[in-house]
């Protein structure tokens, strides 16, 4: 039987979803079952025009042919094999990326979360190995966002936000510093710091870019106090911000940096590429993954970052979101309009971005809201001008219904 034979309706399938799944999602009203480039279909056919991407993952498209390919194709040889035999996908999919990315080594996992882990623990391993079992601690922002398993979140400088509220005691070791603020980071070094774990733009945390000015004086604050910089590029790579990774926007070298989200163009990855000196430190037995790197995985990371590069989608993400960007500055009720390249924030002078999302939906466009007053868009990097002139007509007939109703 395929699935895409099942024959229930859409309430059908939501009833059953909603009765049998434990829900911590405020999901859209429809059931996604189709996706092309840059649309979602749902069980009518209807298109709805996508300006989340699945949460940055589909960089290249939904669907895209050459992923779909990758996975069709790998899926006949060999699926999963475990981490001890040697597998072609994996070899040229990590020389792939640590010679896109000007990195010495990379390890695979098999999702953001679990990428920010291995970064954690990895500058644990190098901190205590090289100077002592108290060298562990790591600086990181407030307002970041790092994921849901245990080191991500404690590492997630929001302590009063649903990630960490009846989750506490977080893992020790974590302390946080104002984004953009040098010498908040300052205050915070102590001689068992370790490292500075940072996202150059804060994409849960409303769409902040770090400034350069801010990036550069972390850096040598690290160099200057031997901290390892540790940059979370699991929204911001694969071209999202205009370069390959968000990083490359600013004047600095990550000892390590995670990935994930477009890594795969869908399927689950995550990695952490790091400089020798530093990867050294995760010697046999060290650390460890079933699935992380698995032969189908890498295969559809592979064929992934190959259309980034080969269609230049990060050089298509600066030029169409500065696009963007300035055109969604004349929507009414803006406070300020944030971002880099395709990650975009829109923060309005009220708190009605809940019903300006469901406006938007309602007139099938994609989008998620941040808090009550920010809208975030994180569509395909493969969108056109058109696709946001699109997108700035809904946004701005959804915006207008809501001031209207509010004011009426
Ligand atoms: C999404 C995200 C994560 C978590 O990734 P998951 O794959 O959901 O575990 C971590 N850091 C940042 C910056 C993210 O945007």
């Amino acid at each position: 039987m395929k699935l895409s034979d099942v024959k229930l309706t859409a309430q059908e399938l939501m009833d059953m979803t909603n009765k049998y799944m434990i829900e911590t999602y405020q999901r859209f009203p429809f059931v996604a079952v189709k996706a092309k480039d840059m649309y979602l279909y749902d069980e009518e056919g209807q298109p709805y025009l996508d300006f989340y991407g699945g949460i940055a993952v589909n960089n290249a498209g939904s669907c895209n042919e050459k992923v779909v390919a990758a996975i069709r194709d790998q899926a006949g040889d060999i699926i999963h094999t475990f981490n001890y035999p040697y597998s072609i996908p994996q070899a040229i999919l990590a020389k792939l990326v640590c010679e896109t990315i000007g990195m010495d080594k990379i390890f695979f996992q098999n999702s953001g979360t679990e990428a920010n882990e291995a970064m954690i623990k990895l500058a644990r391993k190098y901190g205590t190995d090289k100077y002592g079992p108290e060298k562990y601690h790591i600086i990181t922002a407030k307002k970041s966002f790092h994921g849901r398993t245990f080191g991500a979140m404690s590492a997630t400088g929001q302590p009063d936000n649903a990630c960490q509220m009846g989750f506490k005691p977080m893992l020790p070791g974590f302390t946080y510093a104002e984004l953009n603020n040098l010498e908040s980071f300052k205050a915070e070094v102590s001689e068992n710091t370790i490292a500075i774990m940072l996202e150059v733009v804060q994409g849960e945390g409303g769409v902040v870019p770090a400034t350069k000015e801010f990036m550069k004086g972390i850096q040598e604050l690290c160099k200057e106090k031997g901290l390892l910089l540790l940059i979370d590029e699991i929204q911001t790579g694969w071209c999202r911000t205009g370069k390959i990774m968000g990083y490359m926007n600013y004047d600095i070298k990550p000892d390590i940096v995670s990935m994930a989200k477009a890594l795969g163009g869908g399927v689950p990855i995550g990695a952490i590429c790091a400089t020798k000196e530093v990867a050294q430190a995760f010697n046999l037995g060290a650390h460890g993954t079933t699935y992380g790197g698995s032969p189908l995985c890498c295969a559809a990371a592979y064929a992934q970052v190959n259309e980034l590069l080969d269609r230049k989608l990060a050089e298509n993400a600066k030029e169409v979101g500065d696009y963007f960007m300035d055109k969604l500055r004349s929507l009414p009720r803006v406070k300020e309009v944030r971002g880099m390249g395709l990650l975009v924030g829109v923060e309005f002078d009220f708190g009605g971005a809940a019903d300006i999302k469901h406006g938007c939906i309602d007139r099938k466009l994609l989008v998620t809201a941040i808090g009550t007053s920010i809208i975030r868009m994180v569509p395909p990097l493969i969108a056109t001008k058109e696709d946001c002139d699109k997108a700035y007509e809904i946004l701005k007939a959804s915006v207008e219904e809501v001031i209207n109703k509010t004011e009426g």
